[in-house]
């Protein structure tokens, strides 16, 4: 087996990982994801270069779940030629039909408004095209081949694909990927044990290496008891502040989670019922998975399903469905929530909210998702005093609150727990910062793991590979990782 990362290699976006093995008389490429890259300009500029491989020949594609860093290139592999089976699980499929939907919409509406003002400006010749459009979309998903249940073993080409789930969001799997005898485990993204929505991730079989996710590697979420605790809390302090209780969330798994908890909070008395406004027609959409795929869930709000519940609805939610009436909500009085996307704040409906309450010492700003350290969210994160939203300085004077027990991804203990029945593979970590990578690593050498960080772009035998120096290429000390250009 050969690797080779194309994304989410010494960084946490982009993922798509190119398996080539030997068989037939070329062999045969599987590509595992084909994330979009997301954040900073320099790493979405990444999502406009070329693959280094020819889409046509692509054997398969493999998605372990529908978050768009994990399936947002899949439109673009296919403009460029892609035509073969994408296999995925049947929430998978359900969930990225909305997710390519709508970030088709956000590329051909970025593009229109960059050309209005370019054309002020006498340089619309400068503007890049959509990345793709609503009809590249309906291509790709004619491409899905949602047949994937955890626990069963598929063919994928040459190699045999088992999923597991892996208790991240609806759908999201663990794969283990077996060729000539060698088994190698693909994590995909990781839950974070023990949350209010998603069952935990199923302990995977033993692996001769495991290609390991690390977004929070270095950190020890709160026990969900806790965190649903302290979310009541802020809620409370919130509601006497007399504000707007601002909640960026990302349109799967994050809006649902907050919705149910919300629901179990204002039901239970904890909470006063204040209206939630949930500006997110995407997260709307997205919830009506979570009926079909119940089974994923844990045990109250599957148990709230199966009595004809919606465990999604606080009594007082409303769902906003235009820009306009999006808008219209600066003008009501009053502490509410509102639920509004993107959650990293780097677009979409939260910007106008920001841009209107930031400034407000009564406004709650309630961070509940990862947050890179170059997008809006980061910033406010690290404690900048003032910050540009859509084109204006705003005085951030609203108090912010982090919630990282809200995470949908695992933390340094359930990765430990998730590698407890593997054996001792060799890891290679992916889909996390460099910094919180390497200090990974000393922790998984003391449980005897040979570990590294996955290079970008270098290919590897997953269970042989080892570098001079011990360090993958793109990494040299004290340097920002260094793409490696293709050779
Ligand atoms: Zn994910």
């Amino acid at each position: 087996m050969r690797l080779r990362s194309l994304g989410a290699a010494l960084t946490v976006t982009g993922s798509a990982h190119l398996l080539s093995v030997d068989g037939g008389v070329a062999g045969a490429q599987v590509l595992f994801d084909c994330g979009l890259f997301q954040g900073e300009a320099e790493l979405e500029a990444r999502n406009r270069e070329a693959f280094p491989f020819d889409p046509a020949e692509l054997a398969a594609v493999v998605l372990t779940h529908a978050h768009l860093d994990h399936v947002g290139r899949l439109p673009l592999l296919v403009r460029r030629g892609y035509r073969g089976p994408v296999y995925c699980t049947a929430p998978t499929a359900a969930l990225a039909e909305t997710v390519l939907l709508d970030s088709a919409r956000l590329q051909v509406e970025g593009y229109r408004h960059a050309l209005r003002r370019a054309r002020r400006e006498g340089r619309e010749g400068e503007v890049p095209e959509p990345l793709y459009d609503e009809a590249d979309v309906h291509r790709t998903l004619d491409l899905l081949r949602p047949t994937l249940r955890f626990g069963d073993t598929a063919r994928v080409g040459p190699l045999r694909v088992t999923p597991g789930r892996a208790g991240h969001i609806l759908g999201s799997a663990s794969l283990l990927v077996e060729h000539a005898g060698e088994r190698l485990l693909l994590s995909g993204d990781l839950g974070n044990r023990g949350s209010g929505l998603q069952l935990d991730f199923e302990p995977p079989p033993p692996a001769d290496a495991v290609v390991l996710e690390a977004t929070y590697a270095g950190r020890t979420h709160r026990a969900w008891p806790g965190t649903r605790a302290e979310f009541a809390d802020v809620l409370r302090d919130s509601v006497r502040a007399g504000g707007k209780i601002l909640i960026p969330t990302f349109a799967l798994e994050r809006a649902q989670l907050i919705l149910a908890t919300l629901r179990d909070l204002m039901e239970s008395g904890e909470v006063p019922r204040i209206p939630v406004f949930l500006d997110s027609p995407m997260a709307a959409r997205a919830t009506r998975a979570y009926f079909e795929y119940g089974a994923e869930l844990v045990p109250p709000v599957r148990e709230a399903l199966a009595r004809g519940e919606d465990p999604f609805r606080p009594s007082t939610l409303h769902v906003v469905p235009t820009g306009a009436e999006s808008r219209r909500l600066h003008r009501y009085d009053g502490p509410a929530i509102i639920l509004a996307g993107n959650g990293m704040m780097t677009g979409g409906r939260i910007g106008h909210h920001l841009r209107c309450h930031l400034g407000k010492s009564s406004t709650r700003l309630v961070i509940v998702s990862y947050q890179s350290p170059g997008s809006l969210g980061g910033r406010i994160l690290a404690g900048a005093p003032r910050v540009q939203i859509m084109g204006e300085e705003v005085e951030v004077r609203a108090r912010v609150h982090t919630i990282g027990g809200f995470s949908a991804h695992a933390d340094q203990d359930d990765l430990l727990a998730f590698l407890a029945s593997t054996g001792t593979p060799r890891v290679w970590l992916v889909h996390g910062e460099v910094e919180v990578m390497e200090g990974f690593l000393p922790v998984l050498a003391a449980r005897g793991l040979t570990a590294n960080l996955m290079p970008d772009h270098h290919p590897v035998d997953p269970l042989t590979t080892t570098f001079p120096g011990g360090r993958p290429p793109g990494l040299r000390d004290g340097d920002r990782p260094v793409r490696v250009r293709d050779e």
